[in-house]
């Protein structure tokens, strides 16, 4: 479930009435001033707010000329969204595999993927854990290659200190209702330095227009609306706090979970995660969710496929991606909201330990 509306119920409520109110309902000052503030939040010089985390990642490839005959180097192991932001600008996703212990993109499966037609490098930052960006960042230079961060589940988030999305040339962020910060519908926005990359993706995403109806580039339309922006700058003041309930929550379930029989728990390896999910090892899937199940307890897999065995993938002539199949086959995400109580997770720690191996 979606933790809609908690303690900032009041505020989303007086930020709907003021964008009715004020009869401004795309790009306006709502979504300037959301656009400063995410900015400040993520450590980034410039924002810009648009339709979707896909669009957000469609729309910087677009920015970086990459189109038909270009390919984009990315994960298996990520919403499916992330590879057809790809395909929506005519490029090809290439897959390489993930780090086993990490679980997001290989950085040595990176450098033995990239190819005279490679254009770019696009690590996700799974599960609110960013890749690793030091190794991504030496295959990258040592290639000439732009890094595009998906940072869809790693609002806040931080790779060895530094914000995601300010390390590789720019960062896709989606505010999807179940996101770490989430709007009451579809939301996204790119993160960079760089003053001119965020000026030429405000065009883009405004069908290329310069100035009214003059149209210099060929652009989208994929606007965040003034609505969302304002429910969203009602939100963006308690998402520090609401991640922090999301690290001390997760590392209940980390003490709670240890030496589990049934399950294997990914070690944390930065303390800049976010913990957008808390997901667990199980060769014993089906098994545990309907334990889960029975005493009432929600699961959910992220995700059951590998990207690279999709059948919308299928004309791209994927890479198999063995290490990202085996894992999808045992992934399991454990609840994990900033209003769970410490006895609920208590409660689904204990399910988890009812179950035995093998
Ligand atoms: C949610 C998500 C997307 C897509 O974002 P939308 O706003 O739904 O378009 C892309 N990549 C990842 C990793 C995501 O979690």
């Amino acid at each position: 479930m979606s933790p809609a509306l908690r303690e900032d119920a009041p505020s989303v409520r007086a930020a709907i009435d003021r964008v009715v109110t004020s009869g401004s309902f795309i790009l306006g000052a709502e979504v300037a001033a959301f656009e400063s503030e995410f900015a400040a939040a993520s450590g980034a010089a410039h924002a810009v707010g648009v339709g979707s985390g896909t669009d957000a990642i469609a729309l910087i490839l677009r920015a970086l000329d990459i189109g038909p005959g270009d390919e984009v180097i990315t994960t298996p192991l990520s919403a499916a969204f992330t590879a057809l932001a790809v395909m929506m600008v005519g490029a090809r996703p290439v897959f390489a595999d993930i780090d086993p212990t990490r679980l997001t993109i290989g950085p040595d499966a990176v450098a033995a993927a990239v190819t005279a037609r490679t254009r770019a490098i696009l690590p996700v930052h799974l599960y609110g854990q960013s890749a690793d960006m030091e190794a991504l960042a030496r295959v990258a230079s040592h290639h000439g290659l732009p890094i595009v961060e998906d940072c869809c589940q790693a609002h806040l988030a931080t790779a060895a200190g530094r914000p995601v999305g300010t390390i590789g040339v720019a960062g896709a962020f989606s505010f999807y209702p179940t996101k770490n910060l989430g709007a009451l519908g579809d939301g996204g926005a790119v993160v960079t330095n760089e003053a001119s990359l965020a000026e030429r993706i405000k065009r883009l995403r405004n069908g290329g227009q310069s100035h009214r109806c003059h149209h210099e580039l060929p652009g989208i339309n994929s606007r965040l609306d003034e609505m969302q922006a304002a429910i969203l700058r009602a939100r963006l003041p308690h998402l520090g706090g609401w991640t922090a309930a999301r690290r001390r929550l997760a590392a209940l379930y980390h003490a709670e979970l240890a030496g589990a029989p049934a399950v294997t728990v990914p070690p944390p390896l930065d303390a800049g995660h976010v913990y957008h999910l808390f997901v667990v090892l199980t060769p014993r899937r089906t098994r545990l969710q309907q334990h889960l199940a029975a005493r009432g307890i929600d699961t959910l897999v992220h995700y059951p496929v590998s990207i690279a065995r999709q059948p919308a993938l299928a004309a791209m002539a994927p890479a198999d991606c063995p290490r990202a199949a085996r894992i999808c086959d045992e992934l399991l995400s454990l609840p994990l909201h900033p209003g769970l109580t410490d006895r609920a997770v208590r409660q689904v720690a204990t399910a988890v330990r009812e179950l035995q191996e093998g």
